[in-house]
C-alpha cells in the first residue's frame, strides 16, 4: 500500500480543520449507524495506552422557535443513544456559558456519551499502521496523471516519480472528482462546502459539552483548553485551500455572543475547511470502474465514521464479508449517484 499525499504533511486540509466531535445529531440513518459502528474503535487505546476519543457530552439547545427541531433531533439521537431532556436549570448547570430563558435557550437534549476526537492522533495512528505493515506514506506527492495499462494503473506524481498498482483508492476529499477525471472514471458530482471556525480567548470550564443549537445556527466546544465556535455555515466552494471570509467570522462571533454570555474581545484564530458532500449526503464507498475504488464524500462526519468507513472499504477491496448487517452496501456505492444524476 502506498499513500500519496500532495501536501508536505498529513491533515493540512479537512481532516486537520475539523471540530473533531462525534455525535448522533448529524446526518441520516446510515450516517448514524456508521457513527455508532465507529465508537468502539475510537475508544480503543493504542499501544501507548492513548485512545483517539474521550467522552465529551453533546448538548443540543433550543429557544422557543426551535422546540420542534429539538423534538426531531430527539427522535434521531435516541436510535443509538439515551439522551436526557433538560430544562433551564440543568442547562445552566451543564453549560454555564449559555444564555437561558427569554433571550436564549429554554430546553435541551443532553447525550453524555458523545465523544471528543483527536484528529491528529487518528491520522498519525493510521499512518503508523500503514508503515508497520510494510506500506509507505509519501507526502509532497501530488498525483498528476493516472493511466490504465492492462490490469494496472500507472500513477504519475508531479516531479516525475511513477507508481503502478492494480487498485487505486480515491480518498482525495474535495479533489476526489478531479482524481476520477484524471483516471477517466465518471465523477460522482461531489460538492465541497466551506465551513468557518473561530477560536476565542475565554476561559472554558473543563466539563463544557459540545453545545449546538437544534436548528443549524451555532455550535461551540472546548478543544485543547480553547473555546471554538462555528456558525454552522455551508458555502459552495471549488476544491481549494479554503480560507475564512471576514463576514462569516463576524457572524460566528455575533451568534456566540447572542447564545452565550461570552464577550468576544479578540478572535485568537480562525480558519475554514471544506466539507465535501455527495447529492444525498451519504459517503461514497465502493468500486467505480475496474480497480478504481471511491472513499469520498465524507461531508461533516469523516472523522466520527472513519473506522466504520475504513472497515467497509477494506471488506469490499479485499472481497471479505460485509461488516454491517444493517447497512446495504448499495446505499454507499458510487453507482447510486450516477443513477440519481441520470434521473
Ligand atoms: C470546519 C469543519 C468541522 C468539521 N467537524 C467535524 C466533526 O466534528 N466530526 C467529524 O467527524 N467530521 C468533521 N468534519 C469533517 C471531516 O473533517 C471530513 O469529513 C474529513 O476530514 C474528510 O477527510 P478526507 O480524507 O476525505 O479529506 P481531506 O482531509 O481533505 O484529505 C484529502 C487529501 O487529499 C489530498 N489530495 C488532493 N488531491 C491530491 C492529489 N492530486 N495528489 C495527492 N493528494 C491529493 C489533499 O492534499 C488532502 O490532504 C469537519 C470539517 C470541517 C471543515
Amino acid at each position: 500500500v502506498v499513500v500519496l499525499e500532495a501536501e508536505r504533511s498529513l491533515g493540512v486540509h479537512s481532516s486537520g480543520r475539523s471540530a473533531a466531535h462525534s455525535h448522533f445529531g448529524i446526518g441520516d440513518a446510515i450516517v448514524r449507524q456508521l457513527t455508532a459502528a465507529s465508537r468502539d474503535a475510537l475508544l480503543q487505546p493504542d499501544a501507548e495506552g492513548h485512545a483517539a476519543a474521550e467522552l465529551q457530552g453533546a448538548l443540543f439547545v433550543a429557544n422557543e422557535a426551535m422546540l420542534p427541531d429539538l423534538a426531531d433531533l430527539r427522535a434521531r439521537v435516541t436510535e443509538h443513544a439515551d439522551p436526557e431532556s433538560v430544562g433551564e436549570a440543568e442547562l445552566r448547570e451543564l453549560c454555564p456559558l449559555l444564555r437561558i430563558g427569554d433571550t436564549g435557550a429554554v430546553a435541551g437534549l443532553y447525550d453524555r456519551t458523545a465523544l471528543k476526537l483527536d484528529a491528529d492522533r487518528m491520522l498519525q495512528h493510521a499512518a503508523r499502521g500503514v508503515r508497520a505493515r510494510g506500506g509507505q506514506v509519501i507526502t509532497g506527492a501530488e498525483v498528476a496523471s493516472i493511466d490504465r495499462v492492462g490490469q494496472e494503473w500507472i500513477v504519475g506524481v508531479r516531479g516525475g516519480s511513477e507508481f503502478k498498482a492494480p487498485v487505486i483508492v480515491n480518498g482525495a476529499g474535495a479533489w476526489a472528482d478531479r482524481i476520477a477525471t484524471l483516471a477517466g472514471v465518471p465523477p460522482v458530482g461531489l460538492k465541497p462546502l466551506r465551513r468557518t471556525m473561530i477560536g476565542v480567548d475565554h476561559p472554558v470550564p473543563a466539563s463544557l459539552p459540545f453545545t449546538k443549537t437544534a436548528r443549524d445556527e451555532l455550535y461551540f466546544l472546548a478543544s485543547g483548553g480553547a473555546l471554538l465556535a462555528s456558525p454552522v455555515d455551508e458555502h459552495p466552494s471549488a476544491a481549494i485551500d479554503a480560507a475564512p471570509e471576514e463576514e462569516d467570522v463576524a457572524i460566528a462571533a455575533d451568534r456566540l455572543e447572542r447564545w452565550t454570555t461570552v464577550t468576544v474581545r479578540r478572535i485568537a484564530h480562525c480558519w475554514a475547511g471544506l466539507r465535501t458532500f455527495a447529492a444525498d449526503r451519504v459517503p461514497v464507498v465502493g468500486w467505480g470502474e475496474d480497480g478504481f475504488f471511491w472513499l469520498a464524500g465524507q461531508g461533516g462526519i469523516g472523522l466520527q465514521t472513519a473506522p466504520a468507513l475504513a472497515a467497509a472499504a477494506s471488506a469490499l477491496i479485499t472481497d471479505r464479508t460485509w461488516p454491517y448487517a444493517g447497512i446495504d452496501p448499495a446505499a454507499l456505492a458510487p453507482d447510486r449517484l450516477i443513477n440519481l444524476r441520470a434521473s
